[in-house]
């Protein structure tokens, strides 16, 4: 008898015991559960969906300031493009930090893409319109995947369309723009014994070297349409051909599929020129054809310049009121 209540309160307690395990992991489970549901939320841009999610942590940002901030970055870059260049995305995002954006990073994510970002738990609508990063990384959903040694052209279109998209959709303004890439564009010039863009690994030359390649290419494909034509065009072609984050392309058609679509030869003459070899470009004089200088802490543009109507294809694309010039082949 003794032996059997030992039996019975010992099974008792081992039930009680497994019971409250059960109810812990529920409780646990259940903490966890609950506010990540509570932190997800749809952005549409016209037929893509993007799905954003906040992990775990500390958060007190906005539902109303993260969904502009997602919506303005997702209309920027289809703006530029013409469309959101996925139908899906999954947007993660990690609090951490205080305030503001960083940690970006994209990959491919069968068929859609997938981007990781950081936001601080205090982040406000301020600190996200001061953001450039998301559309940075939503740029880079809109162009094939490169072997490594062309990693460049991937982060030099996403540096310098993100300002431009932001212009274009008005979330950043064309002054602050203009201002910022006369400041920072020289980071791409070559140093000596540099051998081009494929053959330099630097940080400077990934984003700044591959922008300049952009910048460079842009305005040439003006200068030779006429303005009736830009970079812009060349990338719409590009994605239209499937040329997305998913898909694994060599360089050389993108840029072939890109000068299709300009009838030029420009993307592939830059390749020519700076992707495997040393080759300066006169930025001084750049400017000077543009019409902008910059003066302190601001840029003036000379609208008498030869090519200010490039200036502001560029910032417009077609856009812009002096834009539409018959082309030239
Ligand atoms: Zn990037």
């Amino acid at each position: 008898m003794r032996a059997a209540t030992v039996i019975i309160i010992a099974m008792l307690a081992a039930l009680c015991l497994g019971f409250g395990i059960l109810l812990c992991l529920l409780a646990v489970h259940g903490l966890h559960a609950q506010p990540r549901e509570n932190k997800s939320m749809i952005i549409e841009q016209g037929s893509a969906k993007i799905e954003a999610s906040v992990g775990d942590g500390a958060w007190n940002v906005n539902d109303a300031a993260l969904r502009a901030w997602i919506q303005n970055a997702a209309d920027s870059v289809a703006t530029y493009y013409g469309r959101f260049p996925l139908d899906r995305v999954d947007l993660r995002i990690s609090p951490g930090g205080r305030v503001g954006v960083g940690r970006g990073m994209t990959w491919p994510d069968h068929g859609g893409g997938l981007i990781k970002i950081r936001v601080g738990s205090d982040t406000t609508a301020q600190d996200f319109a001061d953001d450039w990063m998301l559309t940075h990384e939503m740029t880079h959903l809109a162009f094939p995947s490169m072997p490594d040694e062309h990693h460049w052209i991937e982060e030099g279109l996403a540096t310098y369309i993100e300002p431009i998209a932001r212009v274009r959709a008005h979330h950043l303004d064309e002054n602050e723009m203009w201002f910022e890439m006369v400041r920072d564009m020289h980071q791409g010039l070559p140093h000596e014994g540099d051998q081009g863009l494929d053959r330099t690994q630097s940080w400077a030359n990934t984003y700044w070297g591959g922008a300049l390649f952009c910048f460079v290419s842009d305005v040439e494909i003006h200068r030779a349409t006429h303005n009736a034509k830009g970079l812009d065009d060349a990338l719409r072609a590009i994605l239209a051909a499937g040329g997305n984050i998913n898909e694994d392309w060599p360089l050389d058609r993108a840029l072939a599929t890109g000068d299709r679509a300009t009838g030029t030869h420009v993307l592939e003459d830059a390749y020519a020129q700076m992707g495997n070899q040393y080759h300066m470009v006169d930025l001084d004089a750049m400017w000077k054809e543009l019409g902008v200088a910059r003066e302190g802490d601001h840029v003036v543009f000379n609208d008498a310049a030869s090519m200010a109507a490039t200036r502001r294809a560029i910032t417009w694309g077609h856009a812009a009121p002096d834009a539409k010039v018959v082309p030239v082949h």
